[in-house]
């Protein structure tokens, strides 16, 4: 039987939510428009008011707000309400750029953990589990949200931010936590620490863990689940919309319902800003539309997706997302194809490697290069030499499949590549660094 945290508006009818979203979309528009001059001017260039916008089929009307404005208008120019009525800021992990800060006021906040309360509830959280919150506290949104949530729900709630991996064991093991939430790269190294440590998942009580930030794959998560002993949930957000908490997976674990209550999401099409029908791949662009401190309107997220209103087993009519397939700027273009890491992280995984892996590109006498370094398990490394080409012989007939292009794959010694307590670097692009 499935868990719901607000089970009115997570199963509510489409007319229902869409009367909804219309009412507050319609108030959202006019709070934006007279309190943010930014905005205000981009829907004057564009010749639209508020009054053009009667329900959410006027929302393409909008013009679209891009990092780029964030960053110009940084840190006040997006801001709707009085610094006064703000009581938090949290700020983007900057992992493209320049970071952009992110207001709340009170209510904000509330409804925000409200949201990561849903997810906690959909991953089978109740008041009787002890919640170890790993993603980093402080200007990142990732502890502060999850940490929200759980108090909402009223689970014992472990503040562990990310890092001291032995003592996040150690405490899993002495206070008996059943949820983790932290990254995916950060579970997938507890796992593996875990293990060094001598003990296997029967040593813990885990059950579920609540898992974002960045791209995964379904392989990684089958990994986590087995390193853990515990069942793996998606959630996604982003600090322009808040933080953790848009959206979360339910016991279906195929993809992630939205809080249309709170955001309308779109696709586009990234080149032309043409809206795609339900189903297309494209750029995903969220309203939001309670916000008050830092209500982005049509904020293009660069995120490449899909959405489906598919009927979910859950009994939820929240619309749903699939794993982000990567940023359109993690797409790099290396001989003119282009590659998302996450398919490489498919192969390695698939294989047999662990998810520790780092892919560097270059340009060498105007070619693109592209070499993957894969660190060996320890049983792998006791291979001999041969056998390890052989193995990378194998990779790169693999990957060369699934790319078209052929790689340089290097197999390196164990704990070799950098471990990550937040958000996994898994490229360098030195061509960046050239031009
Ligand atoms: P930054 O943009 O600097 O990384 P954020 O911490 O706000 O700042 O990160 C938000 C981004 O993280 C999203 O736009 C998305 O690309 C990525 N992200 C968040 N959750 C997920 C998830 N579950 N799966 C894939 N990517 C995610
Ligand atoms: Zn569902």
């Amino acid at each position: 039987m499935a868990n719901y945290w607000n089970r009115e508006i997570e199963c509510m009818s489409r007319e229902d939510m869409k009367k909804l979203q219309d009412e507050r979309l319609v108030a959202q528009v006019k709070h934006v428009y007279e309190n943010v001059p930014y905005y205000k001017n981009l829907m004057d260039e564009k010749g639209v008011t508020p009054d053009d916008i009667k329900s959410t089929d006027d929302l393409h009307k909008l013009p679209f707000l891009t990092k780029a404005d964030l960053r110009e208008a940084y840190p006040y120019g997006l801001l709707a309400k009085p610094l006064s009525e703000c009581t938090e800021i949290h700020s983007t992990s900057g992992t493209t750029g320049k970071r952009v800060v992110a207001f709340y006021t009170k209510n904000d906040i509330d409804l925000w953990h409200d949201c990561c309360a849903r997810a906690i509830v959909a991953a089978g959280g109740t008041k009787d589990d002890v919640c170890q919150v790993a993603y980093g506290y402080g200007l990142f949104t990732g502890g502060a949200g999850l940490d929200g949530g759980s108090h909402k729900v009223g689970c014992l709630t472990l503040p562990m931010s990310s890092g001291n991996t032995e003592r996040q064991i150690q405490f899993m093991m002495d206070l008996e936590s059943t949820i983790l939430c932290c990254t995916p790269s950060y579970a997938a190294y507890i796992g593996e620490t875990l293990k060094e440590m001598g003990y296997t998942p029967d040593d813990i009580k885990l059950k579920a863990g609540i898992f974002g930030a960045e791209p995964w794959t379904e392989e990684m998560r089958r990994e986590i689940e087995k390193s853990l002993g515990i069942k793996a949930y998606d959630i996604y957000g982003l600090t322009e919309t808040s933080g953790p908490g848009v959206s979360f997976e339910c016991s279906e674990q195929t993809g992630m319902h939205i809080n249309e209550d709170h955001f309308i999401a779109e696709i586009i099409d990234p080149d032309t800003g043409e809206v795609l029908p339900e189903g297309s791949k494209g750029e995903l662009v969220f309203t939001s539309i309670t916000k008050e401190a830092f209500p982005l309107l049509r904020y293009r997220t660069r995120d490449i997706c899909v959405l489906t209103r598919e009927k979910c087993s859950c009994g939820r009519t929240l619309i749903k997302m699939c794993k982000p397939m990567g940023r359109s700027d993690d797409m790099l273009i290396i001989r003119g194809v282009n590659v998302f890491p996450s398919q490489i992280e498919t192969v390695l995984i698939e294989q047999g490697y662990a998810p520790n892996y780092l892919i560097e590109v270059d340009r060498k006498n105007n070619v693109d290069t592209l070499d993957i370094n894969v660190e060996l398990t320890e049983e792998q490394f006791s291979d001999t030499v041969k056998d390890i080409q052989k193995k990378e012989a194998e990779l790169v007939e693999a990957i060369k499949t699934i790319l078209g292009i052929n790689p340089k794959v290097h197999l390196v010694s164990p704990k070799t590549i950098a471990r990550s307590e937040g958000k996994a670097v898994r490229v360098i692009d030195k061509r960046k660094l050239h031009d």
